[in-house]
């Protein structure tokens, strides 16, 4: 017999914070977990789930709040999970993340001792993403952009993302009523039928060079006249692509890409360079926090002109060439082809010629250069969430690099890989946090390990 019943109504006490930023409050060590509350709250809360481990509750009435509260800037951000720690005060949620990788490093790496600095935030907590992803589908009738309530398919309609760059907000806005205005159709998910699944836009914060890429189910062409208008509305917008994806899936873009105007990529500026970017690459979001982020990774590796650098999982490039200039070389791979083409493509528009770059899995290429007799001093890894594949890091142990920095968006499986590299004889030196997604559960770490005996 589980403590609470579903739909019962009970007054709780909060006693902690997921990594998803739910409350967290106990019946008789039975945990439910609370959308918008916060440690030390008091709340009347109803239960709306029960499973056998865990059940939800709803907030009904907030009894007493917490010093970290802050007023909620829009409800429905934290419906639809963009902003789920927007009710906690800034400087609280820096504290989060701190105590996120702190936990991870406890539990994960098995290194209490570890020294976890404090969580570098942002100037900027509001309208700092470059980039923006935004379904289309039909609500009530009437063509929508906005997002999915959490754990649901319903769409909620969203003008203002509050953490989107402004202008990105207006563009999709734009793009929306011409949709809606040549009646193109949109995607319909459950009967993967309709025509635009997804509009995403990217600026160039230092250039305000804009892509639109329009996601579209088939290779249908879009009426020319939709757009001549988007174009004719805003002159910014420098590069307009359709990109096909055909498949009944979650993944966003397909292969294939259709440019009707300017080139497939943008340019924008970062680290002092000229990098250009195309819709299929990867870049970083949130490019105020990027900068301070490569700093920390870079300071961290103390490279020298002597030094041999690889940056595996390098994208477009940025790491590796922001880097280029201090090092002998830099090697770098990454598996998207486009984003070798622009990598290599920014190091010549950058005048950088210490640089080699290959396309390939981390892991396959890895081994192929160790196979070669490439040595590195200093290895900067920066993989998806998914972390290192064990091959990778049995690779980069015989690479015998002096200092390796991780930088990571994932704490849990960075942690996971640290204990591989500590056994393999690494000491890792410390941890810093950097809050590249305010509002948000997410947090970016670098980490330095370096060869036990090596001094640097
Ligand atoms: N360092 C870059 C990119 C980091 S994102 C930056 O800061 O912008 C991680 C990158 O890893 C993405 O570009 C992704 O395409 C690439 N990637 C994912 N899996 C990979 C793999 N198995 N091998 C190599 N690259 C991979």
């Amino acid at each position: 017999m589980l403590p609470v019943q579903k739909n019962e109504i009970l007054t709780v006490t909060c006693v902690d914070l997921t990594h998803e930023g739910m409350g967290v409050a106990k019946v008789e060590g039975y945990p439910i977990f609370i959308e918008n509350l916060l440690p030390d709250e008091v709340a009347k809360v109803k239960v709306i789930k029960v499973s056998r481990s865990f059940g939800v509750g709803k907030v009904v009435e907030l009894l007493e709040s917490s010093s970290n509260r802050v007023p909620v800037t829009d409800v429905k951000g934290t419906w639809v999970g963009t902003m789920p720690l927007q009710h906690l005060s800034y400087d609280a949620q820096l504290l989060f993340k701190q105590q996120q990788v702190s936990n991870v490093m406890r539990k994960i790496a098995k290194l209490p001792d570890v020294l976890v600095r404090q969580t570098i935030g942002a100037d900027d907590t509001t309208a700092y993403r470059n980039k923006a992803q935004i379904p289309v589908r039909n609500v009530d009738g009437q063509l929508e952009t906005g997002f999915y309530r959490k754990n649901s398919h319903t769409l909620v309609p969203i003008e203002d993302f509050v953490i989107q760059d402004k202008r990105i907000d207006e563009i999709v806005v734009i793009v929306r009523d011409a949709l809606r205005k040549f009646q193109v159709l949109a995607y319909h998910e459950e009967t993967h039928s309709g025509d635009v699944r997804h509009i995403m836009v990217r600026r160039g914060k230092n250039t305000e060079q804009v892509q639109v890429v329009l996601v579209t189910r088939t290779k249908k062409r879009l009426p020319k006249m939709l757009v001549d208008e988007i174009l004719q509305t805003c002159e910014d917008v420098v590069s307009f692509v359709q990109n096909v994806n055909s498949k009944p899936t979650n993944v966003i873009l397909g292969d294939e890409t259709i440019v009707y105007h300017g080139d497939d990529f943008i340019c924008d500026e970062l680290m002092g360079l000229t990098f250009k970017i195309s819709s299929k690459s990867f870049y970083q979001v949130n490019p105020e926090q990027t900068e301070k982020l490569y700093t920390e990774a870079i300071r961290a590796a103390k490279i020298t002109n002597e030094d041999v650098v690889i940056d595996a999982y390098s994208g477009i490039g940025t790491i590796g060439l922001s880097l280029a200039k201090h090092a002998k070389w830099v090697y770098g791979m990454e598996i998207v082809s486009d984003a070798i083409d622009m990598a290599k493509e920014n190091a010549r528009m950058n005048g950088i010629d210490n640089v080699t770059y290959e396309v390939g899995s981390a892991e396959n290429v890895m081994k192929k250069w160790l196979d070669e007799g490439v040595m590195c001093d200093v290895l900067m890894v920066d993989p998806p969430r998914k972390g290192l594949a064990p091959s990778f890091i049995d690779t980069a142990l015989k690479m015998d690099a002096s200092r390796i920095v991780y930088v990571s968006c994932n704490p849990a499986t960075m942690a996971r890989d640290l204990v591989a590299f500590t056994e393999g004889g690494y000491t890792v030196e410390y941890v810093q946090p950097v809050d590249m997604f305010p509002m948000t559960v997410h947090v970016e770490t670098v980490v330095l390990m370096t060869r036990k005996n090596v001094d640097i």
